[in-house]
């Protein structure tokens, strides 16, 4: 197999192979082929490269020879025509949401792969891509959010007083949001945390946060782990409660989302109006519309003294560390797909590469996405 490691673009710092992964493929037989400056901002020279055994070469020269094509973000709009229909893209395209890059790949005949519908059963764990942005975008909301706000998240008791610890709340106590908890309590404030599943409860109490209780949540275990849209009693008494938490919250970070569907409004305009001057809200469900009423997508916004950061691209910022957990979990994803010799071997019996496939021979192959195009 030739794999080409694509540059990311726009304000994409990561990329989806470090050197260190570069090799483990190498190492199996995979010739790779790697754009030149594709490491750059993660830090990782194109001579890191060569030294693993990759090739540099031109973005075209990847595109025209590569079998698999790689990278982290969707396709830019002019790279769709460039792939080819005998090519496979791998990347995450979040196709649950974006069904209109899903139709182009369908009419194409294009085989691929979104990283980020690895079927979460404990085998793919190892190459949840998801799992492990999530847990840099958890860490990094509050990192950002102690920087901004006017106080100190833990106690202090100094000879100039007491100074009181912050309250964090968590909207949401998936893997963005665990990782929230761990980092708010390492820093020393008080953590109340919402979440429609009630599996998360003894999680969120062993991290030391308060899992705050609203009966009558929906919950499918069809649904592999996720949660599903509430009722319309269940969100009202919901937002209630999260109205009186938000008022007392100095940082609230928000990270509740439903897959293929827009983030649930769980803090409207009035929740906002009811905090204090100087709070702060991270959102990091922003790309799919927010949790919060008056979030913008990649902007700042600032609300009667309270800052709304609209932020769903953490990893980012530690590119570093981002890049290295993305790839490891590239490499556990396609030694799946990968035979002796290094040879390309789309083995749809495995129940991970048919699941985590989104388009092949003109057909959708994730049960998700198509139903999710099929009542589109
Ligand atoms: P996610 O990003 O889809 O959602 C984040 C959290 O928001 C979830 O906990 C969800 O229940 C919550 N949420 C959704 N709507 C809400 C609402 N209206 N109010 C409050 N909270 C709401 O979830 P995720 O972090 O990607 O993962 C969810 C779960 O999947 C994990 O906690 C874990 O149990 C499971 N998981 C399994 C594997 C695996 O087995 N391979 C890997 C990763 C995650």
């Amino acid at each position: 197999m030739i794999l080409g490691l694509l540059k990311e673009y726009g304000t994409e710092t990561r990329v989806a192979l470090l050197p260190e992964t570069v090799k483990a493929f190498t190492d199996l037989k995979v010739q790779v082929l790697v754009e030149q400056g594709a490491g750059e901002t993660a830090y990782a020279a194109d001579s890191d490269y060569e030294a693993v055994g990759a090739s540099i070469v031109s973005r075209s020269d990847v595109f025209a020879k590569a079998e698999v094509l790689l990278q982290i973000q969707p396709p830019a709009e002019g790279d769709i025509q460039k792939i080819k229909d005998s090519q496979v893209w791998i990347s995450a395209f979040n196709p649950l949401w974006d069904t209109k890059l899903v139709k182009t790949f369908l009419d194409k005949g294009t085989t691929t792969f979104s990283l980020d519908l690895i079927p979460r059963t404990s085998r793919a764990q190892a190459m949840d891509i998801l799992s492990s942005m999530a847990t840099v975008s958890g860490y990094m909301a509050v990192l950002e959010a102690a920087s901004k706000l006017p106080t100190f998240f833990p106690m202090f008791m100094t000879a100039a007083g007491t100074i009181r610890p912050a309250n964090v709340l968590i909207l949401g106590a998936g893997v963005a949001g665990l990782q929230a908890i761990a980092t708010s309590r390492k820093l020393g404030a008080q953590v109340q945390v919402f979440d429609v599943r009630s599996a998360v409860k003894e999680e969120v109490m062993s991290l030391g946060g308060k899992f705050v209780e609203v009966e009558g949540a929906t919950e499918d275990k069809a649904a592999g782990g996720y949660a599903v849209e509430q009722t319309e009693e269940f969100k009202k008494k919901q937002q209630q409660a999260i109205n009186d938490v938000a008022a007392k919250s100095n940082v609230v970070i928000c990270t509740a989302q439903i897959p293929g569907r827009e983030a649930p409004l769980l803090i409207p305009k009035e929740a906002v109006e009811g905090m204090k001057p100087g709070s702060v809200i991270i959102d990091l469900a922003a790309s799919t519309g927010g949790n919060c009423e008056l979030t913008k997508d990649n902007e700042t916004v600032v609300h009667k003294g309270v800052t709304i950061i609209g932020q769903s691209n953490y990893p980012a910022q530690k590119p570093m560390d981002a890049s290295r957990m993305f790839g490891k979990n590239v490499l556990n994803f396609m030694k799946l797909i990968i035979a002796e010799e290094g040879a390309l071997n789309l083995n749809f019996e495995d129940d991970i590469v048919k699941g985590t496939c989104i388009t092949h021979a003109k057909e959708i192959y994730n049960e998700r996405v198509k139903s999710v195009i099929e009542t589109k």
